[in-house]
């Protein structure tokens, strides 16, 4: 891997993890970020870390590499730390498509996409039996248990991260170079008063209701939203 020295000194504690292949040091940064360790974590951690290493690139923070994610699960916040592509930055995409899957691109189109094994993916279930059973339970039939049982589920979810980091990368992923039609660089908008709220606001999240230049709240227009089901329209 080709790498300055000058590089980004922001995320040279991360580079070099990548560099030197420390998946378990990227793997505990990023429960910094995601505020608990699971398997889908791990996923995005080691695959974001062989996507940074397969097209060879430092993110300066300034949108020259692109991640596109086609989920908002838990492994989209491993790709996020790993590749340095933020909601924040501009330089994370989401794709609703609800795959658990991402693309990692240079601004000059070059990809890679990667798609977790489906097989890889069935199969965790009976690997992980404890752990899949507490979660059913806690949390997606929101049962209430107990804060011991919580924390054995937590307990054990960390233990599922450190032990899937370590399968091999191939069995994890199904991997495709891919050439990805870019989005302009970030596109900066000027801010506008609401007439309304007097609260400022990009202006392209402006209406003109009547005389007056209004934002989408006030405006009572559609205002699309991100949550755990993904981007809906109100
Ligand atoms: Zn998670
Ligand atoms: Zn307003």
């Amino acid at each position: 891997m080709v790498t300055t020295e000058a590089g980004n000194p922001l995320r040279r504690e991360i580079e070099v993890m990548i560099r030197e292949g420390d998946l378990r040091g990227l793997l505990f940064q990023a429960g910094a970020l995601h505020g608990h360790f699971c398997n889908y974590l791990a996923y995005g951690v080691k695959g974001a870390a062989a996507a940074v290493r397969e097209l060879d690139v430092q993110n300066t923070g300034m949108e020259e590499v692109v991640a596109i994610v086609e989920t908002n699960n838990c492994l989209s916040d491993g790709v996020q730390l790993v590749s340095g592509c933020t909601f924040g930055n501009n330089a994370l995409i989401y794709k609703d498509l609800g795959k658990t899957a991402f693309t990692l691109a240079k601004r000059s189109g070059e990809g890679v996409r990667y798609v977790l094994n489906p097989d890889f993916e069935s199969s965790r279930q009976a690997a992980y039996p404890q752990a899949y059973d507490l979660w059913d339970r806690l949390v997606a039939q929101k049962q209430a248990g107990t804060p011991e049982e919580f924390q054995r589920m937590m307990g054990l979810f960390h233990q599922m991260a450190l032990q899937e980091i370590e399968v091999p990368l191939e069995d994890m992923f199904v991997v495709e170079e891919h050439r990805v039609p870019m989005p302009p660089s970030s596109v900066m908008f000027s801010s506008l008063r609401c007439a309304k709220c007097r609260e400022n606001v990009t202006e392209n999240r402006t209406r003109r209701v009547g005389e007056e230049l209004l934002c989408l709240s006030c405006a009572e227009d559609h205002v699309c939203t991100v949550d755990s089901r993904g981007i809906s329209v109100d």
